[in-house]
């Protein structure tokens, strides 16, 4: 009997324990699926992330086309537009850098020289000019009067010594005899031309003609003295060193400097061989060294400008 009764218990006993393993298998089953499921919509949620933004916007947006009011799809296009800003203000910030670097090389090749040019010379002033240019490493053009070239020979063989260019501003610097014809031109051009090459060897053909080009020299002017080979030099900087007679005329070129708008456009500065340029000058110098400018004298390689 007891054994009976033990039986029985043990039977009970064992099925009560293939029960509860049967609950435990499927509860475990249950779990893995449910944390199964969730990977795969997680998996889901991210290869949406990894397509690109644009369509997934567009497929909901798609879905939603008629709610139109509905805050949900509101939320979507703030979303949409703020990363399409993004990426397309990547892109264009990309190109406007690209761009910037392009722009920036051009710039330095130009922005940073400078042709310092002195009329109406040689004279008194002349060798301080020099002293001023060689101390800072600096290369100017000067335009002579005839007249002075023999009076300042010394200037002129100095100027040539330490790699300075020359051209010829005329004989008479009036503007009635000068600009009465185009041979009057040429004539005044060829006989500074002459005195100089007797004096210093050199055979200039740049050439700026008095008060500058505008408004005397005529078509038939600039024809003649193209046809002779000379090459006319205007100015794109004029520093009104001539009107100043002061300091003033240094921040003028500055203040040109600053808002020179044609990068591709040579820098030249019309200045002039007197004394309250001289007294500046070294201030001028020292700022465009600062500044990193290079210094570069006119050659008859280079394309003039003109007024
Ligand atoms: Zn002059």
């Amino acid at each position: 009997m007891e054994r009976e009764k033990r039986k029985r218990r043990w039977q009970l006993e064992y099925k009560l324990a293939s029960v509860c393993i049967a609950i435990l298998f499927l509860v475990t089953l249950a779990a893995t699926s449910l944390i199964r499921g969730n990977e795969v919509k997680s998996m889901e949620v991210n290869n949406n992330r990894e397509r690109p933004v644009s369509l997934i916007e567009k497929e909901e947006i798609k879905g939603n086309i008629d709610d139109e009011n509905s805050p949900k799809q509101e939320v979507k296009r703030e979303i949409k537009t703020q990363d399409d800003s993004v990426e397309s203000s990547s892109v264009s910030d990309t190109a406007i850098q690209t761009e910037k670097k392009q722009d920036e090389t051009i710039k330095q090749s130009n922005n940073h020289i400078i042709y310092l040019t002195f009329d109406d010379g040689p004279n008194q002033y002349t060798d301080a000019i020099l002293d001023l240019l060689g101390r800072y490493n600096a290369k100017a053009t000067f335009f002579m009067l005839e007249p002075n070239m023999e009076r300042y020979a010394d200037s002129i063989r100095r100027m040539v010594n330490e790699g300075h260019s020359i051209g010829m501003h005329g004989v008479t610097h009036n503007a009635k005899i000068i600009y009465q014809s185009s041979e009057a031109v040429v004539n005044e051009m060829k006989r500074g031309q002459a005195t100089l090459a007797s004096i210093s060897g050199l055979n200039s053909y740049l050439i700026r003609v008095p008060y500058g080009s505008v408004p005397h020299m005529k078509p038939a002017y600039f024809e003649a003295v193209n046809r002779e080979g000379f090459k006319l030099w205007d100015w794109t900087i004029d520093s009104k060193d001539w009107k100043f007679l002061s300091r003033k005329y240094v921040s003028y070129i500055l203040e040109q400097l600053e808002s020179y708008s044609n990068p591709d456009e040579p820098k030249v500065v019309l200045m002039h061989d007197k004394a309250s340029t001289v007294e500046h000058l070294e201030s001028l110098l020292q700022k465009l060294t600062e500044l990193g400018y290079e210094m570069k004298l006119l050659t008859e390689q280079l394309e003039p400008v003109t007024l």
